[in-house]
């Protein structure tokens, strides 16, 4: 994750930005749809559940029930019963009487005049309904007003009864009033709440009021005076019908199907508890929503903040959210919806991590596994975006020999270590890794297009070893630069290490060398059988005793289509290709074929033959090779010398010692190669189990002109005698350098001034030619 982000450093906010786009464009096609009120309204049932209060008791319903109509034994019931009922409810002290009954017609005259006058006889004015009805007529809707009769209606109050069911069924919304017949009629629930009310404005009923908790009394209860007075004192009363089979029954969003006279006293109870509340709107709630999430982004940006916790903004804001909407429902204040919010913070959430996590397998697709730095891929897509930028290549030298050392495992932390060095050089750029031992980065700013600049400091930056799992490793590296390709700048880095400089920008004959290289490779095989590669031997002189005593193998190849080809070119490409092995066990074929047929001759010969150091790791070769040691040195014991590259990973590694240790119980005498360019000191090397050292020639060389290396050159001497190690002096030039190192007590000396490389019959010649030697000497 977090190496992801190194890597598209402003991912996070591009990512939380697209959420938030795709998020509120789905909150917003569902606001525009419509798909969310039925959500909406289940969410807001339930949250009526949550606040769900009894009825204050004042508005009461007079049933026209089943057990009425059932004893009553008639209907519709004489109107001479609503007149006594009336009368009772009177008596007993009700404050007012409302009908949800329809009286638009006529009964019979004593009846209804016996009901006129029961209205008549009490001291509120009774509230009749009347109610807007349409009739279909050849020119369409036509609207009638369905009123009381006269006689009723002269000492009543009308108030409308009609209600507007929405498609479900459920009566939400309650008229404050409506126009019949050109007259404004105040709302039953209106008038019984005493509420005043404007035509065209409707209120929503409060669903949370408990409607089994409003008074109800029996008609035939009343009507046989079995009503108490405490009952009815002082309530406000509607007659209506709660009979089933009467019909009028409307669902409710909490109570079930419920009469319509329920429903009238709900909704005045709501008007007369003032729990009539109005609706935020959806648009106007999302668009507060995504201000507080986009201004939290933005902040979050700006600080370098929270960018990574979507998932806690939106719990935070969700929270926060339906908070506020369960406090405001508590207090019956206005209504925010909930629904649309949510999706869209709960598909923010959702996209973003689900944007994270694309983003997340592309970054790893784009970075190398084990160490985590951006990979070939990554460096390809940044060139990409910055086509015009400089490419610099590192190409760290000898990197096989400490990966083999070091184990596959803690490569990646060798990585780590040397990016972090190349970044030094790299500024602000990023560095990659292209590939084993190679990172590159782009050098975009026009300012520092100078190669040499950049790669002045370039040779001190690892002039410090890197340690790794406590061992210590002294690299160095050649750097490529170019502005065409990264592939131009890895060609370019092979020449700056063929040439041994510190930086090329020489693409073109590496182009043709990788080619070459290629040829090589696919000519070994052939080479090796033909005989275009052979062994030549360098004569070692004992200074002890002036004796050519041994020489070293060294291969050269001799193609018949490539020309001669040093082993300076074509060993290290073989150690990549893991060919290696081939070649050794082909020269370590030759040394001993030549040794058995000399020692036959009765020489006493030491042949050392050049071992790659990730050889000590291929069990392999390990068996091949002592196989033949222990088959040779049946007859010429401690014959054969194998040189390894002195390097302190090497002396560290449990599993190259051990190879090392095996090939030495074979009767192999171990020599440490090049000593002195690696950073092995003598400290390393006192419990290994080596036989030789060999100076490396660059100390040897200079040796005659220079303090320090002579120091260096007589110190080595003193310590590895002291050791029991011997010592052979590389790359011995002249005599004044051959007669330094006598006076100095070294062993044996190898060179130009000893001899060259040579056919092994030149060797054999010079090897018992001992006045020769003494020349030399
Ligand atoms: P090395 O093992 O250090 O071999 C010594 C190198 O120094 C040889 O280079 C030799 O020709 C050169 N040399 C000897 N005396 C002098 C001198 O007085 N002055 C100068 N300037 N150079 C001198 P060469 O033959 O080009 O081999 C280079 C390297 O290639 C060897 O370095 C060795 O590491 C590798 N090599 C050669 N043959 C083999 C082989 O069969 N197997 C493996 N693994 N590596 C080999
Ligand atoms: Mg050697
Ligand atoms: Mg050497």
């Amino acid at each position: 994750m977090r190496i992801a982000r190194s890597i598209f450093p402003n991912v996070n906010a591009r990512i939380s930005a697209w959420a938030f786009v795709i998020a509120a464009a789905a909150a917003c096609l569902m606001l525009v749809s419509g798909i969310g009120n039925g959500i909406e309204n289940s969410v807001r049932d339930g949250r009526d559940t949550l606040r769900i209060s009894p009825a204050s008791g004042e508005i009461a319903i007079v049933e026209i029930d089943g057990r009425s109509l059932l004893e009553l034994n008639q209907w519709p019931w004489p109107r001479s019963h609503y007149a006594k009922a009336v009368a009772e409810l009177d008596r007993l002290g009700a404050e007012q009487i409302a009908f949800d009954v329809d009286f638009s017609s006529h009964s019979n005259q004593t009846d209804d005049q016996s009901l006129a006058s029961a209205f008549a006889s009490i001291d509120q004015p009774v509230i009749l309904p009347t109610f807007r009805q349409v009739n279909q007529t050849a020119d369409g809707e036509v609207y009638s007003e369905a009123l009381p009769i006269p006689e009723f209606r002269e000492h009543a109050f009308l108030a409308s009864v009609n209600v507007f069911p929405s498609a479900d069924g459920h009566i939400t919304f309650y008229p404050n009033g409506v126009t019949t017949s050109d007259m404004p009629r105040p709302s039953l629930p209106n008038m019984l709440a005493k509420k005043a009310g404007a035509v065209g404005e409707f209120f929503r009923i409060d669903q949370a009021i408990d409607v089994e908790t409003i008074p109800r009394v029996s008609f035939i209860d009343l009507l046989e005076g079995r009503v108490a007075r405490e009952d009815v004192q002082g309530k406000r009363f509607v007659f209506g019908a709660t009979a089933i089979e009467l019909g009028d029954r409307y669902p409710t969003a909490l109570f079930g199907v419920k009469p319509g006279v329920v429903i009238q006293a709900q909704a005045a109870e709501t008007l007369l508890q003032d729990r009539s509340r109005g609706d935020l709107s959806t648009g106007l709630t999302l668009a507060l929503v995504f201000t507080m999430i986009a201004a939290a982004l933005i902040w979050a940006s700006r600080s370098n903040k929270a960018w990574s916790k979507p998932t806690q903004l939106a719990t935070a804001c969700a929270i926060g959210l339906i908070g506020t909407a369960l406090m405001l429902d508590q207090a019956s204040m206005i209504y925010i919806p909930l629904s649309g919010s949510i999706l869209f913070l709960g598909a923010f959430v959702f996209m973003h991590r689900t944007l994270n996590a694309a983003a997340n397998l592309r970054a790893e697709r784009m970075t190398d596994t084990a160490s985590g730095i951006g990979n070939a891929a990554a460096m390809a897509g940044a060139l990409k975006r910055h086509p015009t930028a400089h490419i610099a290549v590192a190409r760290i030298a000898d990197f096989v020999d400490v990966m083999t050392v070091l184990g596959t495992e803690n490569i990646a932390q060798l990585d780590r270590q040397i990016v972090k060095r190349l970044e030094l050089l790299a500024g602000d750029a990023k560095v990659y890794r292209i590939d084993s031992g190679i990172f590159g980065w782009l050098v975009t700013s026009g300012a520092i297009t100078d190669p040499d600049n950049i790669f002045a400091s370039a040779r001190a930056l690892f002039t410090s070893p890197i340690e790794v799992e406590n061992e210590r490793f002294r690299i160095s590296a050649n750097f490529g630069w170019t502005d065409t390709s990264i592939e131009g700048a890895l060609h370019a880095s092979a020449d700056a290490r063929k040439r041994d400089v510190v930086w090329s920008s020489n693409t073109e004959t590496i182009h043709e060398s990788a080619q070459f290289r290629q040829r090589l490779l696919g000519e070994l095989d052939d080479a090796l059988e033909n005989g275009s590669i052979s062994v030549v031997y360098q004569p070692k002189l004992r200074l002890n005793d002036n004796l050519i005593s041994s020489a070293e193998c060294l291969v050269r190849w001799d193609s018949p289509k490539l020309g001669r080809i040093s082993p300076a070119e074509f060993i290290p490409l073989l150690e990549t290709k893991h060919r290696i092995k081939e070649l050794t066990v082909f020269v370590m074929g030759e040394a001993m074929s030549k040794l058995d047929a000399a020692c036959a001759n009765g020489f006493a010969l030491n042949i050392a033959v050049n071992i790659s150091a990730q050889l000590l790791s291929d069990d392999d070769f390990l068996d091949e090779a002592e196989s033949k040691l222990k088959t040779i040195n049946n007859q010429h014991d401690g014959s054969i010398t194998l040189e390894i590259t002195e390097s302190a990973p090497l002396v560290d590694s449990v599993k190259a010692r051990n190879a090392i240790e095996r090939l030495r119980a074979a009767g192999a005498r171990i020599s440490i190669d090049d000593y002195g360019t690696g950073q092995a000191t003598l400290n390393y090397l006192q419990d290994f189990p080596a036989h030789e050292l060999k100076l490396d020639q660059s100390f040897i060389r200079g040796m005659v002109e220079n303090r320090n290396d002579r120091i260096m050159v007589e110190s080595t001497l003193e310590l590895a005698h002291a050791l029991n190690f011997d010592v052979v002096a590389e790359g011995v030039e002249d005599a004044a350098t051959l007669a330094a190192l006598r006076d100095l007590g070294c062993d044996y000396a190898q060179g130009w001034h000893i001899g060259k490389p040579m056919v092994w019959d030149d060797f054999l010649a010079m090897a018992t030619d001992k006045p020769a030697m003494a020349a030399v000497a």
